[in-house]
Parts: structure tokens; sequence; C-alpha cells
């Protein structure tokens, strides 16, 4: 199986990130079980565009942390989710 660098199976769909992106959020907010979170993980591993967004996405985690007793959560949340979906769309539409 060595001389082919185009291998299918290391190969990341648009869905999947997508579908990953969705994964993060929960990841982000610890409500993924063991096996999901090393599923994240290992894409996030893989695929470079989902760890920038992943990074992009821990930050805002981690302002909101910081200045928690200022801002909403719930509405941060949301803004995330919002922001997420657009990330999705231009994965899916480039
Ligand atoms: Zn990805």
């Amino acid at each position: 199986m060595n001389g082919h660098r185009h291998d299918a199976a290391d190969e990341v769909t648009p869905a999947e990130c997508a579908d990953f992106l969705e994964q993060i959020v929960y990841l982000i907010d610890n409500e993924l079980d063991d096996d999901d979170r090393a599923a994240v993980r290992k894409h996030l591993d893989t695929c470079n565009p989902c760890l920038a967004k992943y990074d992009l996405q821990r930050t805002v985690k981690e302002v909101v942390a910081r200045s928690c007793s200022e801002s909403a959560p719930g509405d941060l949340r949301a803004k995330i989710m919002v922001r997420l979906e657009q990330v999705r769309v231009e994965i899916a539409n480039p």
C-alpha cells in the first residue's frame, strides 16, 4: 500500500467537517462522552481547518469564562452557534 500519497481513508469530506464543527461546540461545553471526544480530537489532529476553528472557538470560550460575570453565557453561546453555522456554509460552499 506504499507509494500512494492519496489515501481515501484519510480524506475528510466537507460534510464530515460540518458535522465535526457541531461536535466541537459540544466538546467546548464538555458535553461529549469519551468516545465522541476522542473522535473529535482525532479529527482535529488530521484536519487543520477544523483545528484552526476549534482554536478560535476555544479562545472565545476562554474569554467567556473570564468574563462570565459580565456577559450572559447563553447569549454568547448562541452567537458562537451562529458563527459556526456561517463557517459550515463556507465549508459547504467554498
Ligand atoms: Zn475538519
